[in-house]
């Protein structure tokens, strides 16, 4: 187990009311942090008051966005428990993006004893309300003061906590979701299978624009060509066509789509469930032709924050694409109950995906 010093907090928060909380805005008392250094490697880990970092501003995560994060949830079971999901799977993927991005690399354990460390710390910080959880927010940055554009030799690992509520506070909504044919999220060679900084700042833009229009997201296509569908915002995406469940190639050390924990999960549940997953390109135009035959029976996209999307209109140049009347489907609303059930701990946990924490 990893030697963590603690240093409470002297000024707790007062807790936000569990059906006020939204998404990412409120933040617990405590973070915890680990240094690294070339000669020293990791050390001094640490839980601390949650607040401000000093940082030269020279840093070279400020200038080159040398810089990676994660994101996953602690839930209360009706037990009282606290769980995570999957931590392992954020630990691999953490690393696989440092190692991406010239980042030191931070061991699996360290990781996950860090999580489970500060959520225990931080445990009434866990909402109790339905639907809502304590999502967990590790990040790496570099911190060496340099200008030149070089790799860092110094990094800080850093987990926050941010109490949110539901995020689907009036039930599961289907989204209305854009396709975008101008910009692109990511290309073959580049960083679309990690996750980054650097490629939300370049998302952002599609998204703004997205939204004024009334879409809640973009759905990105194939940096390539344009042709293939690869994610919606920050999830992964699916398309039951004629009976069969279609989603993106996603790779850990290559290419242009994040393998997310939920999608891997979801795929696995498809699996045992008899579905026929391909695992794939699938063109848009595909896509908006099976619509028209009345072939496109669900669309949902998946993700840590929403767990399941549903979607019910796809919007791409000119044509419209309506999907289960804007219902949620069947098996997009069974996905979400297995898996909010097991991450709730409402259904066993046949697959040892659960960790305890405390
Ligand atoms: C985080 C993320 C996802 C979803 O991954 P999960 O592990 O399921 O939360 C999908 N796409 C992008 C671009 C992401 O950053």
């Amino acid at each position: 187990m990893l030697d963590i010093k603690i240093t409470k907090t002297t000024t707790p928060k007062t807790k936000a009311p569990d059906d006020q909380l939204g998404f990412g805005k409120v933040f617990s008392d405590h973070m915890f942090i680990i240094d690294y250094n070339e000669g020293q490697g990791w050390h001094d880990a640490r839980i601390v008051p949650y607040g401000p970092l000093p940082m030269d501003p020279s840093a070279v995560v400020f200038h080159y966005a040398q810089e990676c994060f994660e994101g996953l949830k602690a839930y209360r079971t009706a037990e009282d428990k606290i769980q995570l999901f999957r931590p392992d799977c954020n630990a691999k993927r953490m690393q696989n993006t440092q190692e991406r991005l010239c980042l030191p690399v931070i061991p699996e354990d360290i990781f996950v004893d860090a999580v489970k460390a500060l959520v225990e710390v931080e445990k009434d910080f866990v909402p109790h309300l339905d639907g809502s959880s304590l999502y967990i927010r590790p990040f790496t940055i570099a911190t060496t003061a340099q200008l030149g554009v070089h790799a860092a030799h110094d990094a800080q690992f850093i987990i926050i906590c941010s109490p949110s509520g539901a995020y689907y506070a009036a039930g599961l909504a289907p989204i209305k979701i854009y396709v975008e044919d101008t910009y692109t999220r990511a290309a073959p060679g580049g960083t679309g299978f990690i996750k980054c900084g650097g490629n939300y700042a370049a998302s952002l833009l599609a998204g703004e624009i997205a939204e004024k229009r009334g879409y809640s997201q973009v759905l990105w296509l194939d940096g390539l060509e344009q042709k293939y569908v690869e994610e919606v915002g920050a999830m992964n995406i699916f398309f039951k066509i004629d009976g069969k469940v279609y989603t993106a190639y996603a790779n850990d050390t290559d290419g242009t789509v994040l393998p997310g924990v939920t999608r891997r999960s979801v795929i696995e549940l498809l699996e045992e469930w008899g579905y026929d997953v391909v695992i794939g390109k699938l063109a848009i135009e595909t896509i908006m032709q099976a619509s028209k035959e009345g072939k496109l029976e669900e669309v949902f996209g998946t993700g840590t924050a929403a767990v399941i999307s549903p979607v019910k209109q796809l919007d791409y140049k000119t044509d419209v694409a309506y999907i289960n009347d804007g219902e949620i489907g069947p098996l997009t609303q069974k996905i979400y109950d297995t898996m909010t059930g097991i991450q709730w701990g409402r259904l066993p946990d046949t697959k040892g995906w659960i960790v305890p924490v405390c």
